[in-house]
């Protein structure tokens, strides 16, 4: 048999690159490989599993043996690559080696952990993946009120999904506004506002330093010295892409994998995309400029080498009780900011000295406003 395109990683990227390749090409053996349990979901639904009262089973949308089916793939789930050898064209499993045609790195991010004190610190949850999921909402069963690590779009997200669920939740970040890096503060501000609303309490400046037991739960010490009693922690502090593994074998890593418009790494034959891969200069942590790149990586994968380009990529957040869509400022554009509007209604928009938009950030009725400003925003990467 010759050596099959072997993907690593069943997360969006993983196997929307498989759907994609099949359509293009239903022969050449193909072999998916998962730390995790390989079933098919879409990320971006687990901040919004309480609201919509799905658990990690609800979410699911297909079993690991249903997609090998499907993308006539053989899909191999728990199972964690530990190294790559470009020179002989194989990666490691363990002592098992695996020979690839192509290989494509679609192992995505992993959440930033901060050493916390106190005999608690197995209670601190990351969600970033179904497993997680279903951990976090087995230990938070009967349960009250959650502590919150991170005032960024999956915290916020999840303030609000944990409100709608009926906890009480507690948001801590070091920061003086909710994201910080992706939005305006007058926007931020009416989203934390909305939430404020709901009943969630902001904590804004400090950090978590210790997590203790006590008789009726747990007590957060934070750095400025506030205790807050909750019953378990969840962490959205922040992603890192996977570059671990892919440095090891010498590929270039920066902040992610980096590769080229042809999503191909510093190495012949070894590809990555999604929320592990630095594509021109961009490491972007969402569903839209991934589908991009499994389409064009599709293409090349079949035999049609194929960029890829990203036109405007507005971010939706879910936090219903404060709609909010924002198109960050591209890298290296500057322009000024004006705000109009007021409450939970603000429009922010951001225009360089010839009056082209080049972002903005939308809240509220606002938001109506986004498919006519889509219009004019600049390409990503043209
Ligand atoms: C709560 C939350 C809400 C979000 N909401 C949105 C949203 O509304 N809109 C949006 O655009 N984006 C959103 N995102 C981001 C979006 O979900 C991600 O950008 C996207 O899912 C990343 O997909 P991926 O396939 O690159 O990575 P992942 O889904 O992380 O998949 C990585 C895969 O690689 C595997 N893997 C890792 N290491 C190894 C190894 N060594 N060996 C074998 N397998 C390995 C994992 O098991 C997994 O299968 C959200 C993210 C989160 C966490």
């Amino acid at each position: 048999m010759s050596a099959p395109v072997v993907i690593v990683g069943t997360g969006l990227a993983g196997y929307n690159l498989a759907r994609e390749f099949r359509k293009l090409d239903s022969e050449t053996p193909l072999v998916l490989i998962t730390a995790d349990d390989g079933r098919s979901y879409s990320k971006p639904m687990l901040s919004t599993g309480f609201g919509k009262n799905k658990d990690a089973d609800g979410l699911s949308m297909a079993e690991p043996g249903a997609m090998a089916e499907q993308l006539k793939a053989e899909v191999r789930t728990h199972t964690r690559i530990s190294g790559i050898d470009p020179g002989h064209k194989r990666l490691w499993i363990g002592e098992e080696a695996v020979n690839y045609r192509d290989l494509i790195l679609a192992w995505g991010a992993e959440t930033v952990r901060v050493p916390v004190q106190g005999d608690a610190a197995d209670l601190i949850f990351p969600i970033n993946d179904l497993e997680d999921y279903a951990r976090f909402r087995a230990a938070a069963a009967g349960k009250r009120r959650v502590l919150l690590l991170g005032a960024g779009l999956i915290g916020c997200e999840f303030a609000n999904d944990l409100i709608l669920g009926g906890y009480e939740v507690h948001l801590v970040a070091p920061c003086e506004q909710v994201m910080p890096t992706l939005l305006h503060p007058a926007a931020a501000t009416a989203v934390q506002a909305g939430l404020e609303s709901l009943g969630a309490r902001f904590h804004l400046g400090p950090v978590l330093n210790r997590l203790q037991r006590v008789a009726d739960g747990l007590e957060a010490h934070l750095s400025d010295g506030q205790v807050i009693a909750c019953d378990l922690v969840v962490s959205a502090i922040g992603l890192r892409p996977r570059i671990d593994l892919a440095a090891a074998a010498g590929l270039v890593v920066n902040r992610g994998v980096v590769v080229d418009r042809h999503l191909k790494t510093s190495h012949a034959n070894i590809y990555a995309l999604g929320d592990c891969a630095e594509v021109d200069g961009l490491n972007l942590l969402y569903v839209m400029p991934l589908m991009s790149c499994a389409r064009a990586l599709a293409q090349t994968l079949a035999g049609n080498p194929t960029a890829v380009s990203y036109g405007p990529m507005p971010i939706t957040v879910k936090t219903p009780v404060c709609p909010l869509v924002v198109s960050p400022v591209p890298r290296g554009r500057e322009g000024e900011w004006h705000v109009e509007g007021q409450g939970a209604d603000i429009k922010a928009l951001c225009r360089d000295a010839q009056g082209n938009l080049l972002g903005y950030a939308l809240t509220g009725a606002a938001v109506m406003e986004k498919l006519a400003l889509n219009k004019e925003l600049p390409p990503l990467l043209a």
